[in-house]
């Protein structure tokens, strides 16, 4: 795997290194629907370790012999300042800047770790689980962003972060009710509709649509 650094224009940025990744399952209306799970009525969380964070760029290494491994494009957030028990209000603050992360997932092993009521990290936290792009700084209109990505030149998702559940700078004051988050630490915001198992030579592109793009393929 490839060792993940956060960067900005292929420059590290200066913060601790990344601790973990923050996911919230769930987010969208549609993409529960999609799954046939329920409406959570509070956000969904669960943490991936910074040992399944991988860059972008490089080619996505599948897990082999779990079934599908589905891609699930997402605005990911990285934090500059720590939070704790703190208030939508003072998110934006906290926030260095934005990008987009792949909570890559084996279908097929969290369904049957579900039904049996176990964790499911196995199916979402191995290595390599959480491509992450660089990061742009500073903060933009969160409920006004429209998250696609593209699998071989076909638009596969495409969700607007109007339609999130849990807004973001509430979703970010309710996760630091329970986890700390800290400099260097990613929150993941949940995808739009649209999951589906990746293939060998897959190429994608996961955009922010007029914020920022990022290739990658599947090895
Ligand atoms: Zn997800």
């Amino acid at each position: 795997m490839t060792p993940y650094q956060h960067t900005h224009n292929g420059q590290p940025i200066d913060l601790p290194a990344l601790g973990k990744i923050v996911c919230v399952g769930r987010n969208y209306a549609k993409h529960a629907q999609e799954l046939g799970n329920p409406i959570p009525k509070e956000p969904l969380l669960f943490i991936k370790p910074a040992t399944s964070a991988v860059p972008m760029a490089a080619p996505i290494q599948m897990p082999q012999g779990h079934g599908p491994c589905h891609h699930e494009v997402e605005l990911a957030l990285l934090i500059g300042k720590t939070l704790r028990c703190a208030n939508p209000k003072d998110v934006d603050d906290a926030v260095w800047g934005y990008g987009v992360g792949l909570d890559l997932t084996l279908r097929q092993l969290q369904s049957a770790l579900k039904e049996k009521g176990h964790p499911w990290e196995r199916a979402k936290s191995f290595d390599g689980a959480c491509p992450l792009s660089e990061f742009e700084p500073g903060v933009v209109d969160w409920a006004s962003i429209n998250i696609r990505l593209t699998n071989n030149d076909q638009v596969r998702q495409d969700g607007q972060t109007a339609h999130m559940l849990v807004p973001v700078r509430q979703l970010v004051a309710h996760i630091s009710q329970t986890f700390t988050l800290n400099p260097g630490d990613v929150v993941l915001t949940g995808t739009p509709a649209g999951v589906g198992p990746l293939a060998s030579g897959d190429r994608l592109r996961c955009e922010l649509v007029g914020l920022c793009a990022h290739d990658t393929t599947v090895a």
